[in-house]
């Protein structure tokens, strides 16, 4: 890879929200709520570098991971050797069990990293929900190696545009920190009225082919 690596939190970011990935990875904007304090205290747990032994499991913290094939970058909050050798990652969120595919995503792409560093496969992961003290584990399917890769080419792509995407303006904006700085109702209700003016002025598809019948006519 000749461009930068992608960190592997960006991939999260681009399946919660390609605008939110933008405004993280390319303007250089963050914005602290109380889900991402949250997040903040769970990730103290095993920000430190270290590991231990537990029942024949060797338990790595904070472990620096990349793919040289992929073009990423990160770090696992918490990755088990099984006695086989074979990695496990798990990854740790705030809040209660649930199923999110933007947590699964980033999971997938700590997967591909481990398997090209330990030249092993990791067929599953965990994502340990801190509120509920559970861990939900996910099969790291061929559906979402293709989803993590196919955001690392997107988040690429869109890094060298250098656009922003548009805002979702939905829901997911509701938990958003950067709700206040992307402002996506305002911005939604500027495209359309940009898309309407630009309607204005294109040619309307049914007086043009009346035009062009009249001057095909013997
Ligand atoms: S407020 Fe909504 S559109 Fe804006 S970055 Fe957050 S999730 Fe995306």
């Amino acid at each position: 890879m000749d461009t930068d690596p992608i960190p592997l939190s960006a991939l999260q970011h681009w399946v919660y929200c390609p605008r939110q990935c933008a405004l993280i990875h390319q303007e250089q904007v963050f914005a602290d709520n109380v889900h991402t304090a949250r997040g903040q205290a769970v990730h103290h747990l095993v920000d430190q570098p270290g590991y231990e032994l537990k029942a024949g499991v060797k338990v790595e913290r904070a472990l620096p991971l990349w793919s040289e094939r992929l073009g990423l970058i990160g770090k696992a909050d918490l990755v088990e050797i099984h006695p086989d050798g074979t990695p496990y990652p798990v990854e740790f969120k705030h809040g209660r069990k649930r199923s999110a595919v933007h947590d699964d995503v980033q999971l997938a792409a700590q997967a591909l990293c481990l398997e090209e560093m330990f030249n092993r496969p990791v067929p599953r992961g965990a994502i340990y929900h801190a509120s509920s003290h559970r861990r939900r584990e996910v099969a790291i399917t061929e559906e979402l190696r293709r989803l993590a890769v196919e955001s690392a080419e997107a988040i690429r792509a869109m890094l060298a545009s250098g656009r922003l995407p548009p805002p979702v303006n939905d829901r997911r904006c509701d938990q958003c920190s950067l709700n206040a700085i992307c402002d996506p109702a305002g911005t939604a209700a500027i495209d359309r009225h940009v898309a309407a003016l630009h309607s204005l002025f294109q040619p309307d598809d049914s007086e043009e082919s009346a035009r062009t019948s009249k001057r095909t006519k013997p």
